[in-house]
């Protein structure tokens, strides 16, 4: 714990409390002699997420990874970049410290990933997601100025079947 007065690296621990979120401590710095207070807080281990109907579940990376497959099936990917985007969000989503987030909010993230990473892609997973309309799905294909080529643009919204 640096000294937020003059960064030295090392302090000592004066006094030592519990309280309802935590610890409180105070320190007293080892080179200049200032005192200061430190809290350490519990952080949940699990993350929940909030779902539309309110409903918590607690997050899978399984379940991530398998909308991302689904909506990557047959792209041309490179090995592993589907697994990259589910292990970006995940440490994301635990780098917040918040102990539950909005189902929604997760799928921005995959959202914004996708389109960086494979178009089709996104567009499968945006019209499962935000439940898109035809005209919805006409007019996102068309900002992402994809020539429509067949199957005809319906069809972008079902996983290709084997
Ligand atoms: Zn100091």
């Amino acid at each position: 714990m640096k000294c937020p007065y003059c960064s030295f690296a090392d302090s000592r621990v004066v006094d030592s409390r519990d309280t309802d979120s935590g610890v409180r401590r105070r320190r007293k710095c080892l080179k200049c002699a200032v005192r200061f207070t430190t809290y350490e807080r519990f952080h949940a281990v699990t993350l929940f997420v909030i779902k539309k109907d309110e409903r918590r579940e607690a997050f899978s990376k399984d379940k991530l990874l398998a909308g991302l497959r689904k909506a990557c099936e047959k792209r041309p990917l490179p090995a592993g970049a589907v697994e990259k985007v589910a292990s970006d969000i995940e440490s994301e989503l635990y780098a917040t410290g918040k102990p539950e987030i909005l189902s929604s909010a997760i799928g921005d993230m995959v959202m914004t990933r996708l389109k960086n990473l494979d178009n089709i892609a996104y567009i499968r997973f945006a019209s499962v997601y935000r439940e898109f309309t035809d005209t919805d799905l006409i007019q996102e294909v068309e900002s992402l100025n994809i020539t429509p080529t067949p199957p005809p643009i319906g069809q972008l919204t079902l996983p290709i079947k084997t």
